[in-house]
Formats: structure tokens, sequence, C-alpha cells
């Protein structure tokens, strides 16, 4: 069939598209277009109209000029104001130029009409349609620029191929993209492509609403703060509570005008107190201004109270408010001396070092009141963080200060007694060794410009008078032990607890009790009783609650049978706290083999520690259980191999290794215990089951030995001796060098033990064994 060829002026567009059922219009100004229209008008008003390839060309010629375009009717032209004129055209059909016939003063060409292939019956064509429709409704609805007129004609249509048309008219898309569509002659192609067209430019929408969100989010919750402050300011001048905020501000920079605030300080708060004024005090800023300033006004920056030197005074409350520990209370007076003739804090932190229970924070105390100046205490256990001491920065949501500045502000003055508990209980991790941070609060050099995180301003320690308390030396960093004058605070005696039972524990209990004087008494057997058979501990601390517990019960006893007072006796302690908690490892009766009396030492003060060794038919085994830590296995093995290196100078077969195992056993007890002063037990009790020699049951020794048999000293001499005194030793065999400590054992103690001092381990054997007659 011959192809219907027609003959029509053409216009190139720039940048636009023409549809067929596309009614819209344009201006025309290039001279060449303008012709083009006239002949056009001079004919039936048809004309093709086609997309230029570039729009930026000015003078097109043929080859700039797409192939397929559409043919039109010109409807209406407006003469615009200049060469411009105003065309309404409605697309007619699709065509494709074959031939130009005319480009000298307008184009003018043959187009072939170009029929569409319809798809109309054909299903995968009729779920194109729909999900085209549906995609355009999603389109519609995200761009929301859409007139519903023009949604229900789209409704309307039932040509899939003038749907696609009317859709793509439509859509934003860019030129080359709308003239592929324009030359999809096959409709189910068209469709596909419009799809996919379709699909990608919902994609772009939505993520540019997600965007949009997100940026209009923010900008809203700005508005909507400062809506909300805005009201909130109205609302308040209605109320006339408008100045509640202007109050609150004048009520601070009178405090900071009253406070006697350092310069420096007293700046940094009026510049906070600026910014309060302006981020109203109802904002989460204001809050945290709010906090800093009362931190600022809590310091005690210039209070100071009055040093009472009085070393008369001090002596006599030191002596009235704790009984013994005569050591300390010379060395805290001779501490107090030299200050007052130098005037100056200046010098070494004490550091009160002992078992729990001691006195160590209460004497502290007492130099408080002895001083006269106020006391903060501040337990450093399980302190790990710099920042615990130091403070968070005040960036940090929630920040606070440090445990230094905490403590300033509790003590009211700025040369308080500080007390730093627990100083052997800090550790470190990842955050900053809070040692360091320690050292720093305690160098007198350095601590009259203390730095505190959240405060970022300097404060002055330097007048503080810090004292530190630690159960042992070992944990303790050792610069920071360079900077402590370290005095022992030793566990007490039988005697002493009772003497500070009697003269101290009882009236203060009673005296927490409301109890008059003489109503209840206590004999003096019933105080040894609880000391010896309720408690075990170096200092006092069960034995004060003991004895609580004892004066409740017989408060209630007093109440239920209407008696006037009581005099508390064995009897009334038994009924009061049950059966003896303790029995101390009491030493055996009889003499065994392989069975010593070793003396321990630990953070919570001596102890007795038995040692049982029994040898059996084996092959050189050296078995150890119990209560064993590292150094002390270490030292059961160095003692084998001394004994099998020295066996037949003790009467046993150099060769006993071959046929025998050694088993020694610790049992458990109440504290773990270790360190090499067990050296001289575990040797006692390896020679006397290998052979077979008795050890004298009222004998318990300590000492670290070498390989070579030397014994050599060790610490908690005192402690030891105690424990070994409770448990019924009579004989205590102690290193040679340790000779010197014996001044440190109470007389009381002393005068009923016999020391044997030894300088070799033959020493401690030839004393420990029962030789055979
Ligand atoms: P630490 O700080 O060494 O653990 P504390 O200071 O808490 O011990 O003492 C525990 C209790 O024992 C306190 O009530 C204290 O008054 C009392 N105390 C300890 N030693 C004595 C003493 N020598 N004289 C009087 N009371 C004492």
């Amino acid at each position: 069939m011959e192809k219907e060829l027609r003959n029509l002026p053409l216009i190139p567009l720039r940048g636009i598209t023409i549809f067929p059922y596309m009614v819209m219009h344009f201006d025309v100004g290039r001279e060449k277009s303008i012709l083009a229209l006239e002949d056009a008008m001079l004919k039936n008003q048809e004309i093709f109209l086609v997309s230029q390839k570039d729009p930026k060309v000015e003078e097109p010629d043929e080859k700039d000029i797409y192939e397929v375009g559409t043919v039109c009717t010109i409807k209406q032209i407006l003469k615009l104001p200049g060469d411009t004129v105003r065309v309404l055209i409605e697309g007619i059909n699709r065509a494709k130029i074959i031939n130009f016939t005319e480009k000298e003063s307008f184009f003018k060409v043959d187009v072939e009409i170009l029929e569409e292939l319809e798809c109309i019956t054909d299903k995968k064509c009729e779920a194109l349609v729909r999900t085209v429709r549906n995609s355009f409704d999603e389109y519609i609805r995200l761009s929301g620029n859409m007139q519903t007129e023009f949604l229900v004609s789209l409704d309307d249509l039932e040509s899939p191929g003038r749907l696609a048309d009317v859709i793509s008219s439509y859509l934003m898309l860019k030129g080359d993209k709308k003239q592929e569509l324009l030359e999809s002659f096959d409709v189910s192609e068209r469709l596909e492509k419009l799809l996919i067209l379709i699909n990608n430019e919902v994609d772009v929408l939505k993520l540019e609403r997600k965007i949009g969100a997100k940026v209009k989010n923010k900008i809203d919750k700005v508005q909507k703060e400062y809506y909300l402050r805005e009201q909130l300011k109205a609302i308040q001048e209605e109320l006339g509570e408008d100045d509640e905020d202007k109050k609150e501000i004048s009520r601070y920079k009178n405090k900071i005008n009253k406070a006697k605030l350092p310069k420096s300080v007293k700046e940094k708060a009026l510049y906070e107190l600026d910014r309060l004024k302006n981020s109203g005090s109802y904002s989460a800023e204001g809050g945290v201004i709010r906090t800093y300033l009362d931190w600022i006004l809590d310091l005690p920056w210039n209070n100071e109270t009055e040093d009472n030197l009085d070393i008369k005074r001090a002596r006599e409350i030191l002596e009235k408010e704790h009984y013994g520990l005569e050591d300390v209370k010379d060395r805290i007076i001779e501490y107090l001396a030299v200050r007052k003739i130098s005037n100056t804090l200046k010098g070494p932190i004490v550091c009160l070092v002992g078992p729990p229970g001691v006195g160590k924070t209460s004497i502290a105390r007492s130099i408080a009141h002895a001083l006269n100046r106020n006391f903060v205490r501040m337990s450093l256990g399980g302190v790990r963080d710099e920042a615990e001491i130091r403070g968070h920065r005040k960036t940090y949501v929630g920040a606070i200060p440090g445990r230094i500045i905490y403590g300033m502000k509790q003590a009211k003055s700025k040369n308080p007694l500080f007390l730093l508990d627990e100083i052997d209980k800090m550790s470190n991790d990842f955050r900053g060794d809070p040692a360091d941070a320690l050292l720093e609060v305690l160098d007198a050099e350095q601590n009259s410009t203390f730095r505190d995180h959240y405060l970022e301003l300097d404060f002055d320690l330097s007048k503080v008078l810090f004292i530190t308390t630690a159960n042992s030396l070992d944990p303790i960093p050792r610069p920071l032990l360079d900077r402590m004058e370290v005095i022992e605070v030793s566990g007490y005696t039988y005697e002493e607890k009772f003497h500070i039972s009697k003269e101290h524990l009882i009236p203060k209990q009673l005296k927490e009790h409301n109890i008059e004087e003489g109503k209840i008494t206590f004999a003096e057997s019933a105080i040894y009783n609880v000391i010896e058979n309720y408690t075990r501990e170096s200092g006092v601390r069960n034995l004060e609650r003991k004895l609580a517990t004892v004066i409740r019960k017989s408060i209630a006893e007093m109440v239920e049978k209407n008696k006037q007072s009581i005099n508390i006796t064995i009897n009334h302690i038994k009924k009061y706290l049950g059966p003896a908690i303790f029995s101390y490892d009491k030493a055996d009766k009889i003499d065994k083999i392989g069975v010593v009396m070793g003396m321990a030492w630990t953070g919570y003060g001596g102890d007795t520690l038995p040692v049982e060794v029994t040898v059996m038919p084996g092959n050189g085994k050296l078995e150890l259980t119990g209560q064993l830590g590292d150094v002390m296995k270490e030292s059961a093995r160095a003692g084998y191999s001394y004994v099998r290196a020295n066996a037949e100078k003790y009467g046993i077969s150099p060769e006993f290794h071959k046929d025998k195992d050694i088993h020694i056993h610790v049992p458990e007890g109440a504290v773990p215990k270790d360190g090499p002063s067990a050296g001289v037990t575990m040797i006692t009790g390896m020679i006397s089951a290998l052979s077979s020699k008795k050890v004298k049951h009222n004998v318990a020794m300590t000492g670290e030995i070498t390989l070579t048999g030397r014994v050599l000293p060790i610490g908690g001499l005192k402690e030891k001796c105690l424990a070994a005194f409770r448990a019924g030793i009579n004989t205590v065999i102690i290193p040679k060098d340790n000779e010197k400590d014996m001044l440190k054992i109470p007389k009381s103690i002393k005068n009923k033990l016999n020391f044997i001092l030894a300088d070799k381990i033959d020493d401690v054997l030839s004393n420990a064994l029962i030789s055979e007659e």
C-alpha cells in the first residue's frame, strides 16, 4: 500500500516535544519559523512540529533536527509585542520526515504519517496499562501538582497509545527521553519505556521528599522551640511572672557579689550568668548553667576556719577519744608541732596503714577535732577513672565535678581535714590513672591551682590537711607512696580491746541508746568473753557491733522483765549472742608428726597457719593442696629441694624421693593467705614427716627460707605474735633479723611468750622437733 505523504511547513522546536492529542501554546520568534507559520495559515493550518537535537542551536539545518515529529493543527495565533507570535496548537499524528522540499526561507518537508501498532486486546498490554496508571497515580501523589480534572479525563482514555501520549506530555522529562517516547510506534514498547521513566521519577521524588522532610524537621524544631518560648514569655507576662527569670538572674547576681569569690571565679560566674540571661532559664542550656553556678557558689573559695595549734589541748583530745595507739598519737603530735613552728602545712601527707577497724578513720576525726578543722571523708575504694577524681568536662551530659571538689563543697571551708580512705583500693583502667590525678592533689607544689574538668577554674587545695588510710602498702603506686609519711596502726591485743571496749565502745553505745549511767554494766569476764569467742579481727569494728547487740538485747530484757538495771555476765552473753562463734585454732594439746603451727599476716591482721605434711609410698612427687598462693607454693618447692639436698643431715635417706611422695596441706582459713613466710613451717613439717620426729605442740614459727637454709626476716611480727598468743602458743620461733621489731610487741604479750631467734633452719628444727631419746 502506498504510504500517505504530506507536504507541510516545519518549525524546529527548542526544548519541547509535542505529542499527539496534546494541546499547548508556545512562542515563536525565529524568522524562519514565523514564515513557516504564515505558510501553514495560508493552507489548511497544518504544520509539522519537530524537536531540535540541541536546543541551543540558533540556525538549525537538516541534521540538527530529529526525523520524527508531530503533525499539528494551529488553533490560534496571537501577535505579541516585538516580533514574537504565540501559537496554540493541537497534536494530531506522529509523522516522519521523508524529504526536505524547502530549506531556504523556511523548512518544508514531505512527511509520512505513522500508524500506531495498537495493543488493545493484548493481556500484557492491559497489565502494562494498569501498572502505568498506578505508577502515574503515585507520581502525582508525590509531586502533588496535577489538577484533578486532568486525572478524571485520564480515566476516560480507552486507547493505551493515547494514554501513554497524554501521560508523556505531562511528565517532567528531558527532551531526549520525550523524543524516545515519541519515536516508539509500538504501543506496548511505548508503555514499557514510559513505566521505567515514571518509576524513575517516583524514586527521585521520594528521595526529594525525604531530604525535604529532614531539613524541614530541623527547621521546625528550632521554630517550635522559639515559638513555645515566646508563648511562655507571653503567659508569664500575663500572669505577672515575667520577672521570674529576671528575679532569678538578680538573685544569682546578689549571691555572686556577696560570695567573696576570687576575681577570676567571679568573672567566670558573671559570664555564665550572662549566658543564662540569653538562653532563658527554661532551656536545657539554662539548666546546665544553673547547676554550674550553684556549684561555684557552694564552694568554700574563701571560707577558712581558724586552726587551734595548742599542742597540749590536741594531746588531751587524742587521749580522751582513743585508747592506746601511742605511736600514732606521738607521731601526730610531732607532726602538728612541726607545722606550728614552721607555720605551714607543706610536707609529706600522713598515711595511716593498718587492718580494718583499728581506728584509722576515727583518729583522723579526732585530729580534725583537735585542730578545730572541719572534717570530710572520701573513700577511694573502687575508684578507677581519673574523672572520678578530677570531674567530667562540662560538655558531657550530666557532668559533675570530681570527688575532690565534691568533698570541698561538703567541707564548707577551704582548710578542712580531708581524709582519703582506702587509697590502696584504687585501680586504673583505660580511662586514665586516678593515681596520677591524686598525685597532683596531694602535691603541695601544684595543688594551690587544682583544676577540676567540670569547674574549669583553679581551686586552692594548699590549705587542706590531707590524711590517707590504707590496709596495706603494697598496692599503693610508688610515686604516691613517696609523697606520704606512713604511720602504722597495728591490731590490738585482748587487753587493749578490753580497755577500748570498756572505756570507749561501751560508753559510746550506751550513749547512743540513751541509757543512763549505771543502768547497764558489764562484768569484765563478759567483755573478755565477747572479745575471745565472738570476734576474730585485728580491729574492733565487729566487737563494737557485738557489744551493741548485747546492749540492745539487754534493754529488751530490762523492759520485758521490768528491771531497773542489769549487770551483764558471761551467761547473758551466751543468751544474747548464742554459742561461741570462734574457737581459735587452739594449738593441739599433743605433739604430732608432720603438724606444724605457722603464723601468717594478712590485710586483716595476724592469724595462725597450721600446716600438715604426710609422707606416702610413691616416686618423689610433691603434692600441695589447700589455701596456698603462688608465693607459698614456690617456697614449698624451695623447701623440698632443701630437704632433698640435706636429707642425710636429718637422718633421712637421701634416696627418699625414689619411693616416697610428700603431701603438704594448708587448711582453708577465713582469709586467703600468701607470702614466703611459711617457708620454715613447711620444711619443719617435711623433715618431721620424713624422719618421724614429732613437732612440739606449743611452738609457732614464721620465716622465709633460702635454698641454703638461711632464715630471712618477715613482716607483721606484732600481728603474728598476737595471733599465736590467742591460739594458746607459748613459744614462737622468729627470724633473727626481726629482733628489732620485738619492740613493737606489747609487754603484756611479750612477757607471756618465749621467743627464739633463728638464723638458720637448724635453729628452728632444734627448737621445734622433739628428738628421740
Ligand atoms: P578503720 O578506719 O581503721 O577501719 P574505724 O576508725 O572505723 O576503723 O574504727 C572502728 C570503730 O572502732 C570506731 O567506732 C572507732 O571509734 C573504734 N576504735 C578503734 N580504735 C579505737 C581506739 N584505740 N580507741 C577507741 N576507739 C577505737
